[in-house]
């Protein structure tokens, strides 16, 4: 099977590339290396007869349509990965989400492509009703990126059935571990860095969610490939991928310090709004349901909340002092 990857350079798609690769499966990966890196994509260099790399930014037509591969699937992850930043400039979190979406879509419709995994988010449900939180439960988002997440899905999801190309939606929860350069523990490790003696938590540190290991994340992914077959047509799957327990985000802080052995540190709390959220777009609580996924897939997480952080405070900790 021939495979491309959007956004193969970043934190999720290069552990994604390393994977495919072990499988024995030809990938190309395109990315504008906007937060991913090449350092990254050390074992795809490594292996250049079954493993190539395009720079380029999908926003602009010739980034895509004119390379020599027509894949058997695309993995498409490019996106600004940035919640909070969307709320200071949408028009960056529609570029890349929704524009980019097109763009692949549109790809896949000229070089009639017929399958399509996407690395959609939980924060379609913004703030849910109900907890843990189904596939079938309302879509409302809170946050712009959310939004741009919800309509890339819709597209994708009407390609489906116009195009016959199968989809797979993955409704991912909070996704950590080594290459990561975004989100909580990478944002609490450099501002301890910075400063050891104090550590200022955006919220009320009660923001309760949850958080799933890549090794988990990226195995879930690798097993979604056995939905497509030759006979499938028109395929629409969502799934959500997550953990089945949570943490909050004082829990992870407090992790953060001692992985650090730094005894002292003072925990600062800054809500941004009056029920202790972070900033404007924050879901307080998220917890996915995972049944569906569990039980037609098989898969299941190895690794709970907690054991994920731990892992993740060490894993970065290790990159960030062996560089
Ligand atoms: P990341 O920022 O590490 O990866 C995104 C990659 O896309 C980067 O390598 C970036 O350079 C590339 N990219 C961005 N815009 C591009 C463009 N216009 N053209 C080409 N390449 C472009 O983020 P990640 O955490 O690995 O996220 C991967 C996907 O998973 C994203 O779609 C993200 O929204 C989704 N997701 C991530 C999480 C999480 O917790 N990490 C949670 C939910 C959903």
């Amino acid at each position: 099977m021939r495979i491309l990857v959007t956004g193969g350079a970043g934190f999720i798609g290069s552990h994604l590339t390393d994977r495919l690769l072990d499988r024995g499966f030809d990938v190309y990966v395109i990315d504008n290396l906007s937060s991913g890196s090449i350092k990254n994509l050390s074992k795809c260099v490594s292996q250049s007869n079954r493993c190539r790399i395009k720079i380029c930014d999908l926003k602009n037509d010739d980034c895509l349509f004119n390379i020599d591969y027509t894949p058997d699937l695309i993995y498409h992850l490019a996106a600004n990965p940035d919640v909070r930043a969307s709320y200071q400039d949408p028009q960056t979190s529609f570029n890349e989400n929704i524009l980019v979406t097109f763009k692949v879509l549109e790809f896949m419709r000229k070089r009639n492509i017929k399958n399509i995994i996407f690395t959609s988010s939980s924060t379609v449900y913004g703030d849910a009703i109900k907890i843990p939180t189904s596939e079938d439960h309302p879509i409302k988002p809170i946050s712009i990126y959310g939004a741009c997440k919800a309509a890339s899905e819709i597209m994708i999801q009407t390609y489906s059935r116009l195009y016959k190309i199968n989809s797979v939606i993955l409704r991912l929860a909070n996704i950590i571990g080594s290459r990561s350069t975004h989100g909580v523990i990478y944002d609490f490790i450099n501002k301890l860095r910075k400063n050891p003696e104090v550590l200022e938590v955006l919220g009320d540190g009660m923001q309760k969610k949850s958080y799933l290991y890549i090794d988990d994340t990226i195995k879930a992914m690798e097993m979604t490939i056995d939905l497509f077959n030759e006979d499938v047509e028109g395929l629409e799957k969502v799934y959500n991928l997550g953990n089945e327990d949570w943490i909050t985000v004082k829990e992870i802080a407090e992790i953060v310090i001692k992985e650090m052995n730094l005894g002292d540190t003072k925990i600062i709390y800054k809500p941004y709004t009056s029920d202790g959220r972070g900033w404007p777009g924050d879901v307080k609580f998220m917890l996915l349901d995972i049944e569906k996924i569990k039980k037609e897939l098989g898969w299941r997480p190895e690794k709970s909340s907690r054991e994920a952080v731990i892992a993740t405070v060490k894993d970065l900790l290790k990159e960030l002092f062996n560089t």
